[in-house]
C-alpha cells in the first residue's frame, strides 16, 4: 500500500482527481505542481492511513509509515538543499490536515516545525534577521502548545494561555501590535511559553524535529475526531469514514521582513459573485495572522482597496499611506498572483480560494480550492462562467447546491425603511443578506434562545470554530474584528448567513454581556439589524421586503426547466400561497389540505355544529352551511392555478382537533346549537382518543360519515364548473387520505363519482376530474396493485408513511431524534430526509405495483420530503410525475429535479 505521495519542483505523484485519497489540499498541491504554479515541496500522508490510525491505533501506523516519512522528508531536503533536524542547515516544515471535502477551521495547522534553540540561532544568522527567527520560534511553540499539546482553552471566556503571556508583555512594553515586540521580547516569549507548557503538561517542550513531526501528525489524525470536526460533518453530512490526509511541506516565510507577506485571495467575489479578483494580505506576517483579525489586513488589488477604504470611512491619503494594496506595495508579486489566479480558475473552471506567501519577494502558493460562496454568488458565478463559455448548461445545474437557493428567496431590507434606520456602526459586508434579531454573545446562548423560537444575532469580537453551532441557528453574525476572509466571514458565506465582520468601532464586553456602538450600550436581548451586503448595523428592527427573482436566478431556473423530467407542484391551502408558489415556478397544487379552511372566522362554528350533530339529518344541515364556504375557497384556488392541476384532499384530521376545549367556547356552542352544556361536553369528551393519529381520521371519517365526503366532492365539482364557466381552465383532482384497504378507496370513489354525476345532471354541464389516493399507510403500499385499480393517481404522504414505518410519532419524535442523531443511531431526521433504505422500499414497491396494473397511473409525493433535494432525486429515480412541496421550496425542488435528470443522463 502506498501511504505517502510527494510533490515539488513541478512534479507530483498525486493529481487533482485524487481527493478521496490525498484530501482536497493534498490533491490540489500536487495538481498545482503539475501545471507550473510555484508550490513549496512536500508530501501528503493519505486518508487511508488516517482510517488505519483510527482502526489499528498509533503504534501500528507508525510502524507502517515510519520509513516512508523519513524518505519523504529527504525528498524535501533534496529539493531545498536544507536538512530537517540539523541545526547547521535547518529545514522547517508546516503540517496541515486536509480532508476530501473542505472543513474550514475544523482541523489544525502547525507552522515552523523543526525549530529549537540551536536552529533559531542558525536561522537568525543565515537570514541576517534575528527577529524573523525568534518570531517563527515563538509562533511554533504557541501553535504546537495549542494544537498538539492541547492547551487551547475550551471555556468560552478563557483566553489562550500564550495570548495571555503576549498581552502581558505588550502591556509591560506599552505596545499595541506583536510586530512592535523586539528580538529580546520574542526570546522572552519563547522561554515563558515553554515554561507554560511544562507547567501545563508536566513535560519539557520537545526539541527533536522528528519528535515534533510525529506529535503533529498524531494531532492531525486525532483532530478528525474532535467535537468541532464531528459537528461539522454532521451538519454537512460528510461521512465519518473519509478521514483526513496530512500535508507536510517545506516552510516559506511570510514573516521574513518587509519584503515578505502572507495572504488569502479569491478569483471572484465570494459574497456577490462579481468577477473581481480580491483578497487580503499582511506584510511581515505568517499563516493565521490574516484570518485571526488581530491586525487589519490590506487589500490585494487597488480597486478593492479603494472600495474597502470608502466603506471604512478612510481617506485616500490615509489608505495609500497606511493600507496600500499589494499592487502598490509589491507590484511584481501582485502581477504574478493575478496571472496565477487566472490560470487556476481557467484550470479548475470555477472560482478559486487561494492561500499564498511571499518570502523575500518570491511568491508561493500554499493552497487552492473551489471557494465557498453564498447562494447569490453561486448563481452569478455559474451563469457568468456559462456566458464566458467556460462551462456548459448541464455543469451550471450540477454546480448548484439546491438548498442554497433558499438564501435568494429571503427578504431584503425595505429601501424606505433603511433610509430612516439609524446606523450605529459599520463593518465589512462579509456575507450578504438582511438580518434582524436579538443580541446574544455566546454560541450556547444562541442555541438556547433559538430553541425558544427567538431570532438572534450573534455579536462577537471574532468567531472561532467553537461558535459554529451558534452561528448556524443565528439570523446573522456581527464581529468587531476580522476581515473579509476571517473565520466568521468564510463560515457565514458557506452557511449563507448574513454577516458583518470587522466592525472596529463596536466594543464588545463578554463579561458584562454588552456591546457599545454609536454611543449606545446594547444589552443581551436588545434588537439590532445588520445588512451583510453593505456592512451597516442598525438600531432595532428594520422592515424587509421580498427578494428579486429575476436575472441570473431566473436564468438558472429556466435551465432547470429545460433539463428536468419531473414536474414540481406545491402544497398550498389558499389562493395567496398558490400565487406565491406559481411565481416561484410551481406547475400545480399537489396537496390542498381542506381542514385548514375550517378554522378561519365563523367557519369553525359550522364545523363544530356538524361534529356534534346527533344524527345524519342535523349533520347534513350543518354541512349545508359549510358547502358554500368550501366552494368559495376552491374557486379562489382554481383561479390562481388557471390551467394547472389542483389536488384537493378530503378531510383528514381527527374530529377532536376541531371541537372546543375550553368551557367558555363549549357554552357558546351549546347556545348556538340549542343543546345543554353537558351534552356538548359529552360529545367532545367522546371524541377524545388515545392515539388520534391512528384513530378516527382520514378516509375513516368519510366512510363513517359519507355525507362529509359528499359535501366536499360537491363543493369541488361545483367550484370547478363555476370557474370553467368563467373561462378558467380547471383540472381538479380529488384525493382521499389514509387508505389502507381497497374497499376504503372503493367506497370513497363511489361517493365522489355519484356526487359528480348528480351535480352534472343538475347543472347540465360537466368537467373532467380525477380521483386518487394518498399512499401513507404501509399496507397501502403493500397492496398498491389492488388500490391502483380504483384510482387515477397516487400521492405519497411520506410524513405519515415515515411515522408509521418507523413507528415514530410525528408529534413526539423531536424528543429523541436529536439524541439519536448525536449518538449516530440515525444519520439524519427521517421526517426531513426520506429514508430511502426503509420507507423508500415501500414507495418503490407501490410505484411498481401500481403501474404494473395501470401503466398510466399518475405518481407524486406531497410529504415534506417533496422539497428536500436528496428525496426529490429519489422520486425522480422512480419516474414519478411530480413532487409537491411548500411554496418557498419549489425552486429547490425544481433544481434538484433537473440535477437528477442531468446526473442520470
Ligand atoms: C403526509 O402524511 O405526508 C401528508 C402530506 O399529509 P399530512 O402531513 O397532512 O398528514
Ligand atoms: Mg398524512
Amino acid at each position: 500500500m502506498k501511504t505517502i505521495y510527494t510533490f515539488g519542483n513541478g512534479q507530483a505523484e498525486g493529481r487533482a482527481d485524487m481527493k478521496d485519497l490525498l484530501g482536497g489540499k493534498g490533491a490540489n498541491l500536487a495538481e498545482m505542481n503539475l501545471i507550473g504554479v510555484p508550490v513549496p515541496p512536500g508530501f501528503t500522508i493519505t486518508t487511508e492511513v488516517c482510517r488505519l490510525y483510527n482502526e489499528k491505533g498509533r503504534e501500528a501506523v507508525v510502524e507502517m509509515i515510519k520509513d516512508d516519512v523519513k524518505k519523504s522528508v529527504e525528498h524535501i531536503e533534496k529539493l531545498t538543499g536544507n536538512k530537517f533536524n540539523d541545526p547547521s542547515n535547518p529545514q522547517l516544515v508546516s503540517v496541515r490536515s486536509g480532508a476530501p471535502v473542505s472543513m474550514p477551521g475544523m482541523m489544525d495547522t502547525v507552522l515552523n516545525l523543526g525549530i529549537n534553540d540551536a536552529v533559531a540561532e542558525t536561522l537568525a544568522k543565515k537570514s541576517g534577521n534575528p527577529r524573523f527567527a525568534w518570531d517563527s520560534y515563538r509562533r511554533f511553540v504557541q501553535m504546537y502548545g495549542d494544537v498538539v499539546l492541547g492547551m487551547k482553552p475550551t471555556n468560552k471566556t478563557d483566553i489562550d494561555p500564550f495570548e495571555a503571556i503576549i498581552e502581558e508583555l505588550k502591556e509591560k512594553k506599552g505596545v499595541k501590535f506583536d510586530t512592535e515586540l523586539d528580538v529580546d521580547d520574542l526570546k522572552e516569549l519563547v522561554v515563558r511559553f515553554k515554561a507554560a507548557v511544562k507547567e501545563n503538561t508536566g513535560k519539557d517542550f520537545p526539541t527533536d524535529a522528528y519528535d515534533q513531526l510525529w506529535g503533529a501528525i498524531y494531532a492531525v489524525f486525532d483532530s478528525w475526531n474532535n467535537d468541532r470536526a464531528i459537528l461539522y460533518r454532521r451538519m454537512n453530512q460528510i461521512p465519518e469514514e473519509y478521514g483526513t490526509a496530512v500535508n507536510v511541506q517545506a516552510m516559506v516565510y511570510g514573516n521574513m521582513g518587509n519584503n515578505s507577506a502572507t495572504g488569502v485571495c479569491f478569483s471572484r467575489d465570494a459574497g456577490t459573485g462579481e468577477n473581481l479578483f480580491n483578497g487580503e494580505y499582511l506584510i511581515n506576517a505568517q499563516g493565521e495572522d490574516v484570518v485571526a483579525g488581530v491586525r487589519t489586513p490590506q487589500q490585494i488589488m487597488t480597486e478593492g482597496s479603494r472600495r474597502w477604504a470608502a466603506m471604512q470611512g478612510i481617506s485616500e491619503e490615509e489608505r495609500a499611506a497606511k493600507y496600500p494594496s499589494l499592487e502598490e506595495s509589491m507590484p511584481e508579486c501582485a502581477n504574478q498572483l493575478v496571472d496565477i489566479q487566472h490560470k487556476l480558475e481557467e484550470h479548475y473552471r470555477d472560482m478559486q480560494d487561494m492561500e499564498f506567501t511571499i518570502q523575500d519577494g518570491k511568491l508561493w502558493l500554499l493552497q487552492t480550492r473551489n471557494g465557498k460562496r453564498t447562494g447569490a454568488a453561486m448563481v452569478k458565478i455559474a451563469m457568468d462562467l456559462l456566458r464566458e463559455g467556460k462551462i456548459d448548461e448541464k455543469t451550471v445545474i450540477k454546480r448548484m447546491e439546491p438548498g442554497k437557493l433558499d438564501e435568494l428567496l429571503h427578504p431584503v431590507f425595505d429601501k424606505a425603511a433603511v433610509k430612516t434606520a439609524k446606523v450605529m456602526a459599520k463593518g465589512l459586508p462579509a456575507s450578504p443578506g438582511a438580518a434582524t434579531g436579538q443580541i446574544v454573545f455566546f454560541a450556547d446562548d444562541a442555541e438556547e434562545w433559538a430553541s425558544r423560537k427567538k431570532k438572534v444575532i450573534m455579536v462577537r469580537l471574532e468567531t472561532s470554530p467553537e461558535d459554529l453551532r451558534g452561528m448556524s441557528v443565528a439570523q446573522g453574525i456581527l464581529t468587531a474584528r476580522g476581515g473579509m476572509t476571517s473565520h466568521a466571514a468564510v463560515v457565514a458565506r458557506g452557511m449563507g448567513k448574513c454577516c458583518v465582520s470587522g466592525a472596529g468601532e463596536i466594543k464588545v464586553d463578554y463579561k458584562a454581556r454588552t456591546v457599545e456602538m454609536g454611543g449606545k450600550t446594547y444589552k443581551e436581548g436588545d434588537w439590532i439589524s445588520i445588512n451583510g451586503s453593505t456592512g451597516e448595523v442598525y438600531d432595532g428592527l428594520v422592515a424587509t421586503v421580498d427578494a428579486d427573482l429575476s436575472g441570473d436566478f431566473a436564468a438558472v431556473m429556466n435551465l432547470a426547466e429545460k433539463y428536468s423530467k419531473m414536474d414540481v407542484y406545491t402544497n398550498a391551502d389558499s389562493p395567496r400561497d398558490a400565487k406565491v408558489a406559481r411565481k416561484l415556478g410551481a406547475h400545480g397544487i399537489g396537496l390542498c389540505r381542506t381542514e385548514h379552511m375550517f378554522f378561519e372566522g365563523d367557519r369553525i362554528k359550522a364545523m363544530r355544529e356538524m361534529i356534534i350533530a346527533p344524527d345524519e339529518a342535523s349533520r347534513r344541515i350543518a354541512l349545508q352551511k359549510l358547502l358554500p364556504l368550501q366552494r368559495g375557497d376552491f374557486e379562489g384556488i382554481f383561479e390562481a392555478m388557471d390551467g394547472y392541476e389542483v389536488t384537493i384532499r378530503l378531510l383528514d384530521p381527527p374530529l377532536h382537533e376541531f371541537v372546543p376545549h375550553q368551557l367558555e367556547t363549549m357554552r357558546e356552542l351549546a347556545e348556538q346549537t340549542g343543546r345543554t352544556l353537558d351534552e356538548v361536553k359529552l360529545v367532545c369528551d367522546g371524541l377524545e382518543e388515545f392515539n388520534p393519529m391512528l384513530g378516527h381520521r382520514g378516509c375513516r371519517l368519510g366512510n363513517t360519515y359519507p355525507e362529509i365526503t359528499e359535501m366536499q366532492a360537491r363543493a369541488i365539482i361545483e367550484a370547478a364548473l363555476n370557474m370553467q364557466a368563467r373561462g378558467i381552465v380547471v383540472k381538479p383532482k380529488i384525493m382521499v387520505p389514509l387508505i389502507g384497504v381497497k374497499n376504503e378507496i372503493q367506497m370513497q370513489a363511489d361517493i365522489i363519482n355519484e356526487t359528480a354525476k348528480k351535480v352534472f345532471a343538475e347543472r347540465g354541464e360537466t368537467v373532467a376530474y380525477k380521483v386518487g389516493t394518498m399512499i401513507e399507510i404501509p399496507r397501502a403500499a403493500l397492496v398498491a396493485d389492488q388500490i391502483a385499480q380504483v384510482v387515477d393517481f397516487f400521492s405519497f404522504g411520506t410524513n405519515d408513511l415515515t411515522q408509521m414505518t418507523f413507528g415514530y410519532s410525528r408529534d413526539d419524535a423531536g424528543k429523541f431524534l436529536a439524541i439519536y442523531k448525536n449518538l449516530g443511531i440515525l444519520k439524519v431526521d427521517p421526517f426531513e430526509v426520506l429514508d430511502q433504505e426503509g420507507v423508500g422500499q415501500l414507495v418503490e414497491m407501490a410505484c411498481r405495483k401500481g403501474r404494473g396494473v395501470k401503466p398510466e397511473l399518475n405518481l407524486g409525493i406531497c410529504g415534506e420530503h417533496g422539497g428536500e433535494p436528496s428525496s426529490v432525486k429519489f422520486c425522480a429515480s422512480l419516474n414519478m410525475n411530480y413532487v409537491s412541496c411548500s411554496p418557498y421550496r419549489v425552486p429547490i425542488a425544481r433544481l434538484a429535479a433537473a440535477q437528477a435528470a442531468v446526473e442520470n443522463a
